[in-house]
């Protein structure tokens, strides 16, 4: 089996054990290297529970809620079509949502 192979098993088992799975879903098909997130696989451990505790997802399932609507998200930038939280590192999906929700600031 090739380093590659080995490599992508073990981080689709990481994502698994996890719960990333829908998060990377939202910022590139899966693919932890995908350029459109840039920084997702700079995550450590921490950072991933951190999300996990929150819950986060990448599709709310709360009307009216959502990332992009949030008082801590931060717009994406330089074209990545994924945002940031104030709450924890890495890419957000506008269309998230975490326990944290906070209505942003009219
Ligand atoms: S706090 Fe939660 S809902 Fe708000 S931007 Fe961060 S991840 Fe999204």
């Amino acid at each position: 089996m090739s380093d590659s192979v080995s490599r992508r098993r073990f981080l689709a088992s990481a994502g698994a054990v996890l719960g990333v799975g829908p998060i990377l879903s939202a910022c590139g098909g899966g693919d932890v290297t995908a350029a459109s997130c840039a920084g997702y696989d700079q995550l450590d451990a921490a950072a991933l529970q951190q999300r996990q505790s929150l819950e986060y997802v990448d599709v709310s399932q709360v009307p009216g809620q959502r990332c992009d609507n949030c008082r801590f998200y931060n717009a994406p930038e330089g074209g990545s079509p994924c945002g940031g939280c104030q709450l924890f590192a890495g890419p957000v999906a506008p269309a998230g949502w975490c326990r944290s929700w906070v209505a942003m600031a009219a």
